[in-house]
């Protein structure tokens, strides 16, 4: 099968596999785990951070630095389009008594700075108390212009804001503009980073920041129900993503384009954007269960045809696009 609901569909593969059966390993809870504690000082190496943290989720990632940045009654400011707003239950209102305050994305993904400072209440017993600015990087595959993150987080930190990024897909950001990790994160106090993504790895994220911040959010990982005991099985497959899977990120990038031009020649189509490893589509609605269908059929699995995003990943090779292509004007041959 092309799968192409998500890069969260990849296997293991079977060097990864060897990694995770070769690693040493250790009650992770008692701080014993060689393999964690190797993943979260080269996650945060490669982030510029002074400390990593191992979770076994990116929910769970942005949920403890959400808590360990923000108190009961605090608030934060974030995207409509978040992850962490939208995608995650609402955890930081239901298990952080942390009120967010939604931001309406401009078409770019940015927050625009003029509604971020007009969102940022004074301290006053009226108001919740305006902690934290969460961005997210990138954001429907869109990488955020390193200038407005640089002017972003510079107006958060002179109205004494912290900085937090879902960098679920920093990595993909970094490879897309040429830059190092540690340029998308240095602006930010924290950032997030997804393992089990576009990095091929089963489970994981590491959230990277300052030794203050993340013994705050260790904390919060154990309340969540976080702590893991012998995670270095885990964590073996995040460095092994970490020394193999970084730089070929590029190849998705120009699948996903690869993909775009094709799906552009197919007149009832419309492709809305792509950015990353990402494609978003319109077409008819009538077209759009069959079109699933006769897809599924051909080998190709996607995901809500109307307004549908197609994901490319390791899993997917520069061979496939063509099939999918190949396979989607056939539909509309036939009808
Ligand atoms: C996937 C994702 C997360 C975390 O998701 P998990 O499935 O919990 O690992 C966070 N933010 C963004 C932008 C994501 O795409």
């Amino acid at each position: 099968m092309i799968d192409l609901r998500s890069d969260t569909v990849t296997r293991p593969s079977p060097g990864m596999l060897k990694a995770m059966s070769d690693a040493e390993v250790g009650d992770d809870v008692w701080g014993d785990d060689p393999t964690v504690a190797k993943l979260q000082a080269a996650t945060a190496e490669r982030a510029g951070k002074e400390a990593g943290l191992f979770f076994p989720s990116g929910t769970q990632s942005n949920l403890a630095a959400l808590m360990a940045h923000c108190e009961r009654g605090d608030e934060y400011l974030v995207g409509q389009l978040a992850h962490t707003y939208r995608h995650e239950g609402g955890g930081a209102a239901v298990l952080g008594s942390i009120q967010p305050q939604p931001i309406e994305n401009a078409p770019d993904g940015t927050l625009p700075l003029e509604k971020i400072a007009a969102a940022i209440k004074p301290l006053d017993a009226h108001f919740a108390r305006t902690r934290l600015l969460a961005l997210e990087n990138t954001l429907h595959g869109m990488v955020l212009p390193a200038g407005y993150v640089a002017a972003a987080t510079q107006l958060a930190r002179s109205k004494g804001l912290a900085t937090h990024l879902d960098g679920a897909r920093a990595f993909n950001a970094a490879v897309a503009s040429g830059v190092s990790l540690q340029q998308i994160c240095a602006p930010f106090d924290s950032v997030s980073i997804c393992f089990s993504k576009g990095l091929g790895a089963p489970v994981g994220s590491v959230l990277v920041g300052g030794k203050e911040l993340l013994a705050r959010a260790h904390r919060w990982r154990k309340v969540l129900g976080g702590g893991m005991r012998q995670s270095g099985v885990l964590a073996a497959a995040c460095l092994y993503a970490l020394h193999h899977n970084v730089e070929r990120l590029a190849a998705d990038h120009a699948n996903a384009a690869a993909l775009a031009r094709g799906l552009r020649q197919i007149g009832e189509i419309k492709v809305t954007g792509q950015a990353t490893n990402m494609v978003f589509l319109q077409l008819p609605q009538e077209h759009c269960a069959p079109l699933e269908l006769h897809l599924k059929q051909h080998g190709i699995l996607i995901q809500g045809v109307y307004g549908a995003r197609l994901v490319t990943h390791l899993d997917v090779a520069e061979a496939d696009v063509g099939s999918v292509v190949k396979a989607a004007k056939s539909y509309f041959a036939g009808i």
